[in-house]
């Protein structure tokens, strides 16, 4: 199987050159290179400013920290999602990761690493949310790291890929609430080589911010193994507590 974020996005493009939007199928005019037509992008769900400092989810000044992080705080230090988790992102995630379309990863990663440029952060390298040895034989390819890796191709930022493993095979996490998510992944992900991460700034990136239970638990063993921040950015973020049932 070709894993398409191991490719340089150029040899891809020249390879499957994006043709037809990815939502509503309508040939692309030249300029859409992110593979979605005029028609739909600005019926795309967007999460604009102002975000909460901390989560990266709307709020109603840049600088205000939401009710949600003052209640529970994150391990993080900062986290931004492109788009909001709509019915439209939730298929276009669910074609991706269980459809086999792999080249979506190219348009997602599109927009993230223009969020990543918008930014200003600073980071050393790039770690994905990894998978269980188990669930990545049964799916075949780790959603997450070949968004990193389109990351790393766009940014020229090394992507780090075997240094964060998640060593217990968790259960799923749906129909969990934040407080059994979090209790899920207690002791779920370690460290290989954790000299490599000293004073490093890490970008974590993730296909869905749920209730951060997962970036949490990634960041406390980054930490642990002397990383001084966790910047994490995903493709989508779930804005509303209820909907954390569903996913
Ligand atoms: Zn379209
Ligand atoms: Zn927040």
């Amino acid at each position: 199987m070709i894993k398409p974020g191991l490719l340089a996005d150029a040899v891809l493009n020249f390879i499957y050159p994006p043709i037809h939007c990815i939502w509503c199928e309508r040939r692309l005019e030249k300029r859409a290179v992110h593979g979605i037509c005029s028609h739909c992008i600005d019926a795309m769900p967007f999460i604009h400013p102002p975000r909460c400092s901390v989560c990266g989810k709307p709020a109603e000044t840049e600088m205000l920290i939401c009710t949600e992080c003052r209640l529970h705080g994150h391990d993080y230090n900062q986290a931004l999602a492109v788009f909001e988790y709509s019915i439209t992102i939730r298929e276009l995630i669910h074609r991706y990761k269980y459809n086999g379309e792999y080249t979506l990863s190219r348009t997602f990663g599109y927009f993230m690493s223009e969020l990543l440029m918008q930014s200003g952060w600073r980071v050393d390298a790039i770690i994905p949310v990894p998978l269980h040895k188990n669930r990545l034989k049964s799916r075949g390819f780790n959603q997450s790291a070949l968004l990193a890796d389109y990351l790393s191709h766009r940014s020229g930022i090394p992507c780090l890929e075997n240094l964060l493993i998640r060593r217990v095979d968790t259960k799923t996490q749906t129909g969990f609430n934040r407080y059994r998510r979090a209790d899920n992944l207690k002791g779920a992900f370690s460290i290989v080589k954790p000299h490599d991460l000293e004073d490093k700034d890490i970008l974590l990136v993730d296909d869905v911010h749920t209730s951060g239970a997962t970036a949490d638990s990634c960041s406390r063993v980054l930490h642990q193994a002397g990383v001084n921040k966790v910047y994490v950015l995903t493709l989508a973020a779930v804005l509303s507590e209820s909907e954390l049932h569903d996913i």
